[in-house]
């Protein structure tokens, strides 16, 4: 049987390593190379940088890629076109709701969702969300 799966590589230069690993965490991460994402996989290909953690992988799909160089350079363009409007969104802010806003609209919805899907009376489900604040997470720094 033929091993196929990707060994452990460091880019010459980059000091970039990819292996594989198990994870518990289920869900879609995004993939360094293509811009995309895994699926909720159990084994990533994760990337380090200098030997630590960058919360990127390379997806299965890219594993599998023949063009895999190609690839990262048609990602990279993209890359340098989203900076580019990030850059001008970030001269040109639009208005943007508070942070009060959209946790008033978080209760507002999940209420509307144990009215809806759920059956709850109105007030018992206002009486249960309304008492939350979204907003504490949110008032910290960012992990
Ligand atoms: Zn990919």
């Amino acid at each position: 049987m033929v091993d196929d799966r990707p060994t452990e590589r460091t880019g010459a230069t980059s000091g970039v390593t990819v292996t594989l690993n198990h994870t518990n965490v289920y869900t879609r991460w995004p993939c360094l190379c293509c811009g995309g994402h895994t699926e909720k996989d159990s084994v990533l290909a994760d990337v380090l940088e200098d030997g630590k953690w960058t919360e990127y992988v390379v997806c299965p799909w890219c594993l599998a890629d023949p063009d895999l160089a190609g690839t990262i350079r048609k990602h990279a363009v993209r890359c340098r076109a989203q900076a580019e409007s990030l850059e001008e969104i970030a001269r040109n802010l639009p208005a943007l709701p508070s942070l009060g806003d959209w946790g008033a609209a978080q209760v507002e919805a999940d209420v509307k969702f144990l009215v809806e899907a759920e059956g709850w009376s109105h007030e018992s489900a206002l009486a249960d969300i309304g008492a939350r604040d979204y907003t504490v997470p949110y008032k910290g720094p960012r992990p």
